[in-house]
C-alpha cells in the first residue's frame, strides 16, 4: 500500500502500528499509555502475552527481566522450551505427558494395576500425585464432553479407556473429573459405559463446584479421593 504516512497508519489496525524498526503497542493500563518498544522486544512481549494468565503488564515485566539476564541463561531457557516441546509426548497407555512411549507411572510395578483413576487433563494427574494418597494408575481423557465446543466422546480418549478396562480388568475405575456441567456429563457418560464391566466410583465433592481440580489444595483433594463413592 502506497500513500502518505498518515494514510498508511490509518490503514493498519489500531493496536499494531509498524513503523520501520519500531512498533508502537498500546498497553492497556491506567491512562491507556502508548509505549514504544524496539521491534525484537515487542515481538518477545507479544509471544509472552500468549501464555495463559500473562497480561500486557506481566509480559513486559518478564521480557525486561529476560533482557537483564546473562545470555547463557536466556539460551538455556530457550533450549528448555524447545526440548520440552520436542521430547514430551503422550503415554500410549494412559495419555499422561511422557518423554518415553510409556510413562513412569504406567511402568512403575509398585503401583496398583487394579485401580484406574480417570481425569480430564495431565494437570489433574500432577495435582493428584502431589497428594501422595493414590497408588493406582491413571487414564487422561484429554478434555471433557462439551457439545457446544464440538467435543464428543470420540474426540476424547474414551474408546482407549474402554479397551483398557476390557483388557486390564481393573477392580475399580475412579472418576476424578471437575464437577462442572461438562465434567458431570462426562462422569455420567463414562459411568454408564463402564458399569457393566467394573466397579465405578467418583471422588467426593470436597472440591469447589465449578472449580478446577488442579487449583484444589492437597488436603481437599486427598479428602475428596478418600470420600469417593460408587456411581449410582
Ligand atoms: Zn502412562
Amino acid at each position: 500500500m502506497i500513500g502518505s504516512k498518515a494514510s498508511i497508519i490509518n490503514a493498519i489496525p489500531d493496536t499494531w502500528k509498524y513503523l520501520k524498526n519500531v512498533i508502537i503497542v498500546k498497553v492497556k493500563h491506567s491512562g491507556d499509555k502508548t509505549t514504544v518498544y524496539a521491534r525484537p522486544l515487542a515481538r518477545l512481549i507479544e509471544q509472552l502475552q500468549r501464555l495463559p494468565g500473562v497480561g500486557p503488564k506481566s509480559a513486559q515485566r518478564l521480557a525486561l527481566h529476560i533482557l537483564k539476564r546473562p545470555e547463557a541463561e536466556v539460551e538455556a531457557l530457550a533450549q528448555a522450551l524447545i526440548e520440552a516441546k520436542k521430547q514430551i509426548g503422550l503415554c500410549s497407555v494412559c495419555f499422561h505427558l511422557s518423554a518415553e512411549p510409556v510413562c513412569e507411572i504406567c511402568r512403575n510395578a509398585n503401583r496398583d494395576n487394579n485401580t484406574i483413576c480417570v481425569v480430564a487433563d495431565p494437570r489433574d494427574v500432577i495435582a493428584l500425585e502431589k497428594t501422595r494418597e493414590y497408588k493406582g494408575k491413571y487414564h487422561v481423557l484429554g478434555g471433557v464432553i462439551s457439545p457446544i465446543d464440538g467435543i464428543g466422546p470420540e474426540q476424547l480418549n474414551i474408546l482407549a479407556l474402554q479397551r483398557r478396562v476390557n483388557q486390564q480388568k481393573p477392580q475399580e475405575v475412579i472418576l476424578a473429573i471437575s464437577p462442572s456441567i461438562e465434567g458431570e456429563t462426562t462422569t455420567l457418560y463414562i459411568g454408564q459405559l463402564l458399569k457393566p464391566f467394573t466397579k465405578v466410583t467418583r471422588i467426593a465433592f470436597g472440591l469447589p463446584v465449578g472449580g478446577d481440580l488442579e487449583y484444589a489444595d492437597e488436603v481437599t483433594l486427598a479428602r475428596a479421593l478418600e470420600g469417593r463413592r460408587e456411581l449410582d
